[in-house]
């Protein structure tokens, strides 16, 4: 069974290193190359047909590209850096033991609990622990939940207090960090949280950044966290 994981890996690995970003043939979800858990995921919450900015975004992040991407609300971005995370740590072959894999940021606490209900959907066939950190508990009573979670939908000033403060929190290992929404997560003031916080993370990672505008703040922004970026643009057809 072993043998047969590692060769199901090698061509899913391989399917998407082929994966021609230039092509209009991916249309449906089920036209990328997908974990199993992911695909049948994706299936079961109905989504069948890509958005523009999925189209866009989601071969490359597969690729393991850093991202900066701008599309307006509404367009579809949380499955446009969800289904990377989730395909990151099933290509890394993250299991329970391995800690946190990945993190994903959000602004504030409501558009983080709704991140981490798309997560719950999609993700429900993948093995992944994942816990949401937006406060409201005790520091303490939180922490105890951390060290066994793989994915973490955080709000800023929070996750940075569990960096600062939680022992046996361990970003070592993180595969992939995404800030959501990052144009409010500068406007509400939150650049120098945000430099604190990549500060506890390992360098070797992939970023993914996604706002609903795209202004010098946010390659301010980029300039400290993404390394080579692939700048995706998708603007309403007329
Ligand atoms: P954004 O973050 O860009 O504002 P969301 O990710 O919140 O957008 O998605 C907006 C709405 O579109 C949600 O209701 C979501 O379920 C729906 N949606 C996202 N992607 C798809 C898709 N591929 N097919 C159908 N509906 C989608
Ligand atoms: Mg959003």
């Amino acid at each position: 069974k072993r043998k047969r994981d590692q060769e199901d890996l090698q061509k899913l690995q391989d399917a998407v290193d082929k994966l021609d970003l230039k092509s209009d043939e991916i249309v449906k979800f089920s036209d990328l190359p997908l974990s199993n858990a992911t695909a049948s995921g994706l299936e079961a919450s109905h989504f069948q047909n890509l958005t523009d900015i999925q189209k866009a975004a989601v071969p490359l992040g597969l690729k393991g590209k850093d991202i900066l991407a701008a599309a307006k609300t509404g367009s579809g971005k949380t499955l446009a850096f969800l289904i990377p995370v989730l395909e990151r740590l099933h290509r890394a072959q993250w299991s329970e033991y391995d800690g946190l894999g990945a993190l994903i940021i959000s602004p504030t606490r409501e558009l983080a609990v709704q991140t981490f209900e798309v997560l719950r959907k999609i993700g429900r066939r993948s093995p992944y622990s994942a816990g949401l950190v937006i406060g409201g508990k005790s520091l303490q009573d939180e922490a105890q939940r951390l060290h066994r979670m793989n994915i973490l939908v955080c709000t800023p000033g929070r996750i940075l207090q569990h960096l600062d403060q939680t022992s046996g929190l361990q970003t070592d290992n993180l595969q992939i960090l995404v800030l959501d929404e990052a144009d409010r997560i500068m406007d509400m003031g939150f650049q120098q949280t945000v430099d604190a916080l990549v500060q506890h993370l390992p360098k070797t990672r992939q970023t993914l950044l996604f706002s609903a505008t795209q202004s010098k703040r946010i390659s301010d922004l980029a300039r400290l966290s993404l390394k080579d970026p692939e700048y995706v643009s998708v603007h309403e057809a007329a």
